[in-house]
């Protein structure tokens, strides 16, 4: 095997609770994570060195996010290569439509596709938890980027309990023009509460029972993100953006995580093509994006 494609999904929070700041400068939350049909795809293929490159599904370079070993793709292959014994000799391609620091765990998805890719090329041998174990030290989100599907997260989001859901989902994803740095939106979330006590962070269970059910007009009233004030406020134009989902009958719209992405649960996949129609025709967003949830975590899906 000389490489490997893998695919790795877009998450969301359907409810997204967020503690007071800890003293390592983190917040505990509880979420609800529910991975959705848009989706990074990475190619890892046996080199004779570590390089990455990162284009949109057009074949344009993404030349403002990093290649680095700060890159999490990079950082997923050399901590695996580390962990296995081996050497990190791998070209890693990844074509994004995860939009870049959209608060829909991008990075998180691609260091989970490398992870699946690398382990599946180098044939290490190693256990899924093993690899969940990885996953936690890259960072809270790449965990449940591996599992996918709908899942509680607690802790930083790192730790995961499966979660009963039934039903498919219709989302519609409104992309904004430029992202938002996740720790900025958790400051902003900090100032906005000026000081006042924080309760623990908890998923509602009217949300959680909207799973239980798959119930999509629940499950639309009990979305919630903590975070929301927090992006709206270093991004007004959110506002306008949430307003056009809601007058377009969505059954419930949010912030996605730290935004700026906005999601909006539809009734079916052809009212989501109303809700679309409707955030483009406003202008509010760079683009739109038409998904369904749950999904799969990364996974394989050819080698050559
Ligand atoms: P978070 O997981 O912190 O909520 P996010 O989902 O909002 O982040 P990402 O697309 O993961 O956003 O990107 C956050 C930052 O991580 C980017 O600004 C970028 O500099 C860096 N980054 C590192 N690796 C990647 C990658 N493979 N894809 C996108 N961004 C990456």
């Amino acid at each position: 095997m000389t490489s490997v494609t893998v695919r790795a999904p877009a998450k969301i929070n359907l409810g997204l609770s967020v503690g007071g700041p800890r003293a390592d400068g983190f917040h505990d939350v509880a979420t609800a994570y529910h991975a959705i049909s848009l989706q990074d795809e990475l190619v890892a293929a046996a080199s004779e060195e570590l390089s990455i490159a990162l284009t949109t599904a057009d074949g344009i370079p993404l030349d403002d996010v990093p290649q680095d070993r700060s890159n999490l793709a990079v950082a997923a292959a050399l901590a695996l290569a580390e962990r296995a014994g081996v050497e990190p000799l791998v070209r890693l391609h990844v074509t994004k439509s995860i939009p870049v620091a959209g608060g829909m765990a991008g990075g998180s998805a691609d260091a989970a596709a490398a992870l699946v890719a690398c382990d599946a090329l180098w044939q290490t041998g190693l256990s899924r938890s093993e690899l969940a174990e990885l996953a936690a030290a890259l960072g809270s989100d790449v965990p449940f980027s591996l599992v996918g599907g709908t899942a509680l997260g607690t802790g930083r989001g790192e730790v995961l309990t499966p979660v009963l859901a039934r039903g498919r989902f219709h989302w519609v994803v409104a992309i904004a023009d430029g992202g938002l740095s996740t720790p900025d939106v958790y400051a902003e979330c900090d100032r906005l509460r000026g000081g006042t006590p924080v309760p623990e962070p908890r998923v509602a269970d009217a949300l959680m029972a909207a799973l239980r059910t798959g119930d999509a007009d629940a499950l639309g009233a009990s979305l919630h993100n903590d975070l929301q004030a927090a992006a709206c406020s270093l991004r007004p134009s959110l506002r306008e953006t949430l307003e056009t989902g809601a007058q377009a009958g969505a059954l419930g719209s949010l912030v996605s995580g730290s935004g700026p992405s906005v999601v909006f649960l539809a009734r079916s996949p052809e009212h989501a093509i109303d809700i679309a129609v409707a955030l483009s025709a406003t202008g509010t967003c760079r683009s739109v994006r038409r998904a369904h949830g749950p999904v799969a975590g990364a996974r394989v899906v050819g080698d050559g």
